[in-house]
């Protein structure tokens, strides 16, 4: 040490400059002798004790600075003298209650003492404290000055800015805020440092490393002494790059729905949780012409259909309460024009992140033309249904040759099944007998030209075989592949009548014929008897004669009759009719013609009615007269009357060929006749008995009968005792032609 010393010395500065050194010295610097006298103190050192070098010069040093007296330091100095080394000591003055730092070095001939004024410990403890956390938090911490200058930043900062501490330092952390927000930052820093009110800017600062910006939102605040002073600016930046972003994206979204809303043709609205109304669009407004302001309940009232209305706030209620998707029909008046139209609203929850109601989108579509088309479908549908259960049209659709679908009213006719139907066992071609193949071809392809096929005649062959004639029309559906809807009647009804009148008037020209040639027969006889002046035998041809006009008579009559019943214009008398009376009158009247049959009448009515006798006669002369001819092999015919309080029953019964169950109402049907070997032997038209039951029916009676066949037949005529005519009759006296 000592070689080192010499070493040293060489090199040692001047006493002048040592002086000078020491003066400059920061801290106090005191050199006492071994008495400790103060023999040097430095300009520190006589700011500390107030007084000058010369006064403090030769003072016992404990004398001279009594601010920096204390037992530490006294122990200090007497253990640095004793063992000759540099010792520390740190203490706090009794007097100025600061930290004192002291270097105590023994050196020749006393001891040099350097002071320094330190924080107390426990600050320096808080302070490293403080030091370790924000260098832990994931924050950026900084501290500045009372005049903004950076003094501290944590090494989250430091490392993000990638820039030493000295470059930081002051204002030159500036260079990594982004040119754009520069004056911003500058502008908002120096106004919270002259107002001392806190800082608060979002700003883009530079990542060192990657050279990009990101967001954050810097604030500081300023920490005050008990004076109100402020003794720095302590702050933080916290990373808003996703809140940023989000916010953008928020704003976008936001303007995107603004823009869709627009232009959307629908009405568009956006509603809080609690109900109230906060966004429309024009639209909505311009439909509606409605006082937004007005709330809930209110707000609807004013263009919701009076109707509408109660179903519509309950289901809002509803919606609102659970969180239901909601969907309504209702009618909005147009403001503009003051008609309802209606509108079906739609409106979604939307959900913030913890999943409640964040607030509801809703749009109301114009769909009365669609209600419109909807009610005219709907009603088309109707009629197209009823069409298709109808039980009188036959349906079908083919497809090709096969029918895949049909009503129950043409599996009816046909016979077949709705499972002959699924299993695609009715094929049209097989339903078509062969004659009708090349006509229905024919129809098919007339069906592809032009789209529809009008009514034409056919028959089908049934399931059973048995064929039945049909009236048949066609739409088609569609081509390729052809698909075609047919309308089918049964035609058999009108064929029938077609076949008999073929046979009236076959069996017209017949009856008629045969009194024709009688008539000119017994006319020439006559003729010849009176030119040999043979006058009983031509008495004879002329009564003959008489029979024959008779019989042509009473077919013109009868003709005359039916086609007066087609038109409505058969005329009645209404007299006072002696029901027992007349009967037996016309039994008379037949008994005197009939040579094979007794007639025999039996009971009575004991009453007589308002009518038109002479009809009534024509009713009961055709009666027995069937009677007569439909029992050629039978004796009798019987009649009986009786009568109860209400209505006269007669009764007229034969022993003949009878008539078959199933045919017993068709034969008052006009010209139906039985078919059958026993029945062409016998004449007839086939009116007279459509004729009977016009004129009962017109008297309010009624017409049945009962028969077996092969034992015979019972025609029973009721007819009411108290009757008024009715309307259109009347007591005109008929002339029958
Ligand atoms: P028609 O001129 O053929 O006798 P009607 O109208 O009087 O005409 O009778 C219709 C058909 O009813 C007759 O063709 C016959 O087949 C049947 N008919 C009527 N009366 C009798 C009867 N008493 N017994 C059997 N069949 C009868």
């Amino acid at each position: 040490m000592s070689n080192s010393w010499q070493n040293d010395r060489d090199v040692l500065p001047s006493h002048e400059t040592l002086i000078t050194m020491l003066r400059a010295l920061p801290g106090a610097f005191f050199f006492i002798d071994d008495t400790e006298t103060i023999v040097y103190a430095n300009a520190s050192a006589q700011a500390i004790t107030g007084a000058t070098l010369e006064e403090l010069r030769g003072t016992p040093f404990w004398r001279g600075a009594p601010q920096l007296v204390s037992s530490v330091l006294y122990h200090a100095m007497l253990q640095a003298r004793q063992i000759q080394t540099l010792t520390e000591v740190e203490y706090c003055s009794p007097v100025t209650q600061t930290w004192l730092h002291v270097y105590l070095s023994p050196t020749v001939g006393g001891l040099t003492l350097q002071f320094h004024e330190v924080k107390a410990p426990a600050q320096r403890k808080r302070e490293d404290e403080f030091r370790t956390l924000v260098d832990a938090i994931p924050q950026f911490v900084w501290i500045a000055g009372p005049d903004g200058y950076m003094t501290y930043n944590n090494q989250r900062l430091i490392d993000y800015l990638a820039m030493t501490l000295e470059q930081v330092e002051g204002d030159g952390w500036m260079v990594r805020v982004h040119p754009d927000d520069h004056q911003r930052v500058r502008q908002a820093w120096q106004t919270a440092i002259q107002t001392g009110t806190p800082y608060e800017v979002e700003h883009r600062l530079q990542d060192g490393t990657s050279g990009a910006y990101h967001w954050f939102l810097v604030r500081g605040m300023p920490q005050r002494n008990a004076e109100g002073m402020i003794l720095h600016w302590v702050g933080t930046c916290t990373n808003i790059d996703k809140q940023k972003r989000t916010e953008q994206q928020f704003k976008e979204s936001r303007e995107n729905f603004r823009v869709l809303a627009e232009t959307v043709p629908q009405l568009v609205w956006t509603m809080w949780p609690n109900g109230r109304l906060d966004y429309t669009n024009q639209r909505y407004r311009d439909v509606t012409q409605a006082n937004l302001h007005l709330e809930g309940d209110d707000l609807w009232r004013q263009f919701i259909h009076p109707e509408d209305i109660e179903r519509t706030l309950m289901l809002r209620h509803q919606v609102l309460k659970n969180g239901d998707i909601y969907e309504n029909k209702y009618r909005i008046r147009d403001g503009r024009t003051g008609e309802y139209r209606w509108y079906l609203a739609r409106a979604l929850p939307v959900r913030d992140e913890v999943g409640q109601i964040a607030k509801w989108f809703g749009t109301g579509t114009d769909i009365d033309d669609q209600k419109r088309i909807e009610e005219a479908l709907r009603q088309s549908q109707e009629q197209a249904s009823i069409l298709m259960n109808s039980s009188i049209i036959g349906i079908n659709i083919i497809e090709g040759e096969q029918i895949v679908d049909a009503n129950d009213t043409f599996l009816r006719m046909t016979g077949y099944t709705r499972e002959d139907l699924h299993a695609g066992n009715i094929n049209l071609i097989r339903m078509t007998p062969p004659e009708y193949r090349a006509l229905t071809q024919q129809v098919h392809q007339q069906l592809t030209v032009q789209h529809y096929i009008t009514p034409y005649e056919k028959e089908y062959v049934c399931k059973d075989g048995s064929r039945l004639p049909v009236l048949v029309g066609a739409v088609l559906l569609q081509h390729p592949p052809h698909q075609a809807i047919a309308f089918v009647l049964d035609n058999s009804a009108r064929k029938e009548l077609e076949q008999r009148k073929d046979a009236f008037i076959s069996m017209a020209s017949h009856e008629l014929k045969t009194p024709l040639t009688a008539l000119k027969m017994q006319a020439q006889l006559a003729r010849k008897r009176l030119e040999r002046q043979s006058p009983h035998e031509a008495a004879t041809a002329l009564s003959r004669v008489e029979g024959s006009i008779q019989q042509l008579e009473r077919l013109i009559g009868e003709l005359l009759d039916v086609s007066k019943i087609q038109a409505g214009r058969l005329e009645y008398l209404q007299e006072a009719v002696d029901l027992d009376m007349l009967l037996h009158e016309v039994a008379d009247t037949m008994q005197q013609i009939s040579t094979t049959h007794t007639i025999v009448v039996r009971g009575a009515t004991l009453c007589s009615l308002e009518g038109d006798k002479d009809r009534l006669g024509q009713v009961f002369i055709n009666l027995i007269s069937n009677a007569i001819k439909y029992s050629p092999d039978a004796k009798t015919v019987e009649i009986d009357l009786s009568a109860s309080p209400e209505m006269a029953t007669i009764r007229i019964r034969d022993h003949g060929q009878g008539i078959p169950q199933e045919l017993h109402d068709k034969i008052f049907e006009r010209f139906y006749r039985v078919s059958g070997a026993n029945q062409k032997a016998i004449p007839g038209l086939g009116m007279g008995l459509y004729i009977v039951a016009e004129i009962v029916r017109h008297h309010g009676g009624n017409i049945t009968v009962e028969s077996e066949v092969g034992k015979g037949s019972t025609f029973s005529v009721t007819l009411p005792l108290e009757r008024s005519l009715k309307p259109g009759s009347t007591s005109v006296p008929e002339t029958l032609g």
